[in-house]
């Protein structure tokens, strides 16, 4: 199409396959740095490609070395590698938004100070038992302990239902360093895809989530029974809390609905996000195809970020047999409207995100309706 200029991408699991997948209808050109053979590579077929870990100073440099423009699709990425390569490639978002994202206490301290509402918290600094149950008597049970990094799928997570909790809270997270945040008692959780531009702020409408386990589930888009006064100040506290960090690309705004109707940020992540896999079936442009457009300073048009079709994505967990995941995906080739995405990460391990389906139907009741038996499916397995 164009000489474009060449994208490096941190990470080659299923958030930067699906990156692949819009840079190749755009005939991009997306270096990836992860393992041989991780799913983005195995969608992409060029000598562009690096093989090491987005952990490791020395990959990260070798990738710098092969693009015009760096990008992740995780946040637990060297970011030290990124600042000394910053001055050679652009990288977006930034290393220093990406940096203060990756530990969950310092970016709930920097969106502190743009008055970003969120459950009050507590830092711990000698993990000790006394020292928890102190943070405990201030917040109250229950509690959720969090360890500050590498926190995903809810794996950093431990809920301290009283004081007897502590000591197999902080055997759970040991060596890790923590945070305890006071219990939210949402009625919903919703989300939104925020994507900054060179110079706009747009956001995805507000979209519902439900996690099992921590692990989300299944979103609901646009978010189910939510007044259009919620949605648009749900989007609007996003954008704001997006606004607090530097650099371009899409971030994905997590935030509890309370049983008064007012919104508290739960945490928010500097790249593509599960939240917003609906988009691919059930916008004009996906969060994949805003992302690299994003930051090659391509246009998007912000009538191609709303809705067309409600939408229902259901993710698909490894669960109890290494191919439970392959039975659900095909369930789900008989169910109209279903759209089948699978990742190629080999055997599933319990836990392990190994696919999404998307349905959209004319009513968010239809969507339901026809996703219904699959959710059941997908039960079934867990049990
Ligand atoms: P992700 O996979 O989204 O990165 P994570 O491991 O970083 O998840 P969080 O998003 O902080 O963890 O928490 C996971 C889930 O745990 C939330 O979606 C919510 O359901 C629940 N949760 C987190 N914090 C609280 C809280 N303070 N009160 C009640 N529930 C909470
Ligand atoms: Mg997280
Ligand atoms: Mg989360």
């Amino acid at each position: 199409m164009w000489n474009s200029p060449k994208v490096g991408i941190l990470g080659g699991g299923q958030l930067g396959r699906m990156l692949v997948e819009s840079c190749n209808r755009l005939n991009i050109q997306a270096n990836v740095l992860d393992a041989e053979n991780s799913p983005a590579k195995q969608i992409s077929f060029h000598d562009g490609h690096v093989t090491g870990s987005f952990k490791e100073r020395e990959a990260v440099r070798q990738l710098a070395k092969s693009c015009d423009v760096m990008t992740a699709e995780i946040e637990h990425v060297d970011t030290y590698a990124l600042e000394e390569v910053a001055s050679e490639v652009r990288v977006e978002p930034s290393w220093q938004a990406i940096r203060t994202i990756q530990n969950k206490f310092n970016q709930k301290e920097h969106l502190r100070k743009y008055g970003i509402p969120m459950a009050d918290h507590r830092e711990l600094v000698e993990n000790t038992p006394e020292e928890l149950a102190q943070v405990g008597e201030q917040l109250g049970y229950p509690m959720m302990l969090k360890s500050k990094t590498m926190a995903y799928d809810g794996r950093g997570n431990f809920r301290v239902n009283s004081k007897a909790d502590i000591p197999e809270a902080l055997d759970t997270l040991k060596d890790r360093p923590l945070y305890a945040e006071k219990w939210a008692y949402f009625k919903m959780e919703l989300a939104v895809m925020v994507i900054k531009t060179k110079d706009e702020v747009l956001s995805y409408p507000t979209v519902e989530t439900v996690q099992e386990d921590s692990i989300c589930k299944l979103v609901y888009a646009p978010a189910r029974n939510v007044p259009e006064a919620i949605n648009k100040e749900a989007q609007a506290l996003a954008r704001k809390a997006v606004s607090a960090f530097e650099g371009k690309g899409a971030f994905g705004v997590e935030m509890f609905l309370l049983e008064d109707n007012s919104l508290m940020l739960c945490e928010l992540a500097s790249r593509i996000h599960n939240s917003g896999h609906y988009t691919i079936e059930g916008c004009a442009l996906s969060q994949f195809d805003s992302h690299i457009r994003a930051i090659m300073d391509l246009p998007i048009p912000a009538k191609s970020l709303e809705i067309r079709q409600p939408s229902v994505m259901l993710n698909i967990i490894g669960g109890a047999t290494p191919d439970s995941h392959l039975k659900a995906a095909e369930h789900a080739l008989s169910i109209p409207n279903a759209s089948i995405h699978l990742y190629s990460k080999g055997a599933a391990k319990p836990g392990r995100k190994m696919g999404h389906i998307t349905v959209t139907a004319a009513t968010m009741h239809e969507a339901e309706t026809m996703i219904q038996p699959l959710v059941d499916v997908v039960d079934e397995m867990r049990a």
